[in-house]
């Protein structure tokens, strides 16, 4: 067993020690990258945990094992959070004994009577200690035959059972469980590089956030805001989803952008109809702006193709324009219906639908441009130049304030 953090060894005074088994999920494939890949997961589920008092992590032959260390220390509450970190296939609480036939039987009954009331059973058997004796098609059969003898009125059922017991044996022991979640899936926050999220108070944005730091992107967001058109609640409540993603993606910084003058100059300067498309453009501008200070690699927004008049294609087209990062929009090909299902899983659903004006609802033109043109767009910021543009086409920093804060969970 390579020990993570300290190492523990099972308990002395029981014979069975209480631990979560965890199974990472891609991560297991990823050759030369794995190491690193197991170090993030190891580090995200560590910190986790922290908030919960004195746990163990160890890995043992590709799977985590977390231990309590402290009398107090909540294996279930462990669990509970343990289970929102991307990275991970499989969990479960399961009893670790030692690689001892006799002690694995007892184990076994332990459990058997500690679940549920059950009718039929089946026992798998693995092993990853390929010295242990007796081989996995010969363990089944002992198990299943001790426990048989031990508790009345059960039978096994190998097709169909209503309880399935799992023996594995690993190098630093046994390992027995009845039941395992699935987990999130995905790959550990951080392994995959930083990215800065345009967020929105609305529904989309932050379940594009979620899909994203389960592939592994580092997050930080970006949150544009008018003042006085758009209220305090309204950045509060973006602060308030993030706190609810912090649950998946970990500690957020969220960037605020105050820009109600370049609102005002593009609806003074410009045609209407291209005012959403061009306020877009700057929108995009400032936060890339950001995310090169902040060596972030990606822009990531919740649009999704046609749900409005500038996510068409030929508006997307005309926005990302000014950019030269990649722009990630996870829900490109997603229905709203499709949106709302995760976004209520996540938890941010209820907070997005409360009734803040947005800075892209402020201003908004009666007819907004639904096929633009990018050379009407590029002669009508013309009149911007000097006002909001410099010569290279960068936004001019006087014309807009950023103010930067931590959201912690
Ligand atoms: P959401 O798409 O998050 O539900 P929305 O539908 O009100 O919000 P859209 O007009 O669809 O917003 O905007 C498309 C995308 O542009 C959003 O998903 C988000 O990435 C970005 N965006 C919109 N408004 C803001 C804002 N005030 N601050 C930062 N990004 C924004
Ligand atoms: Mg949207």
């Amino acid at each position: 067993m390579r020990p993570v953090s300290d190492c523990g060894g099972i308990g002395r005074k029981n014979m069975f020690e209480d631990v979560i088994l965890i199974k990472p999920g891609e991560i297991a494939l990823k050759g030369l990258n794995k190491g690193r890949f197991v170090a993030l997961l190891c580090r995200n589920i560590k910190g986790k945990l922290k908030s919960l008092g004195e746990f163990l992590l160890l890995e043992s032959d590709s799977t985590f094992v977390v231990k309590a260390n402290q009398k107090d220390s909540d294996l279930n509450k462990a669990l509970d959070l343990v289970k929102n970190v991307f990275g991970i296939s499989k969990l479960g609480m399961a009893k670790l004994c030692s690689k001892d036939l006799d002690v694995i039987k007892l184990c076994c009954l332990q459990l058997v009577n500690e679940s549920e009331p059950f009718n039929s059973f089946k026992v798998e058997a693995k092993r990853a200690d390929k010295k242990f004796l007796p081989r996995s098609a010969e363990l089944c059969p002992q198990i299943g035959n001790y426990i048989l003898q031990n508790v009345k009125g059960i039978c096994v059922d190998v097709h169909n059972p209503d309880l399935t017991l799992k023996v594995e044996v690993r190098r630093d022991g046994a390992y027995v469980y009845v039941s395992e979640i699935r987990g999130l899936g995905g790959m550990p926050v951080g392994c995959c590089g930083k990215g800065n999220v345009l967020i929105s108070g609305g529904i989309d944005s932050p379940v594009a956030a979620y899909m994203l730091a389960k592939r592994g992107l580092s997050l930080s967001y970006t949150h544009f805001e008018s003042p006085p058109y758009t209220s305090e609640f309204a950045h509060m409540k973006v602060v308030d989803l993030l706190r609810k993603l912090t649950k998946y993606c970990g500690a957020a910084t969220l960037h605020t952008i105050e820009f109600t003058y370049i609102q005002e100059r593009i609806k003074k300067l410009c045609p209407e109809r291209l005012f959403t498309i061009i306020m877009r453009r700057f929108m995009l501008r400032m936060a890339e702006q950001i995310a090169f200070e902040n060596k972030e690699g990606t822009l990531i927004t919740g649009e999704s193709l046609g749900q409005v008049a500038s996510q068409t294609l030929e508006a997307i087209t005309c926005t990302e324009e000014v950019c030269t990062l990649p722009i990630f929009r996870p829900l490109i090909g997603m229905d709203k219906r499709e949106i709302i299902e995760i976004a209520r899983k996540i938890g941010t659903f209820e907070t997005s639908i409360l009734p803040y004006e947005d800075c892209c609802t402020v201003f908004v033109p009666k007819h907004p441009k639904t096929n633009p043109e990018i050379e009407k767009i590029r002669e009508a910021e013309t009149s911007l130049r000097g006002v909001l543009l410099d010569e290279s086409g960068s936004v001019l920093a006087d014309a807009y304030s950023i103010r930067t804060e931590k959201v912690s969970e």
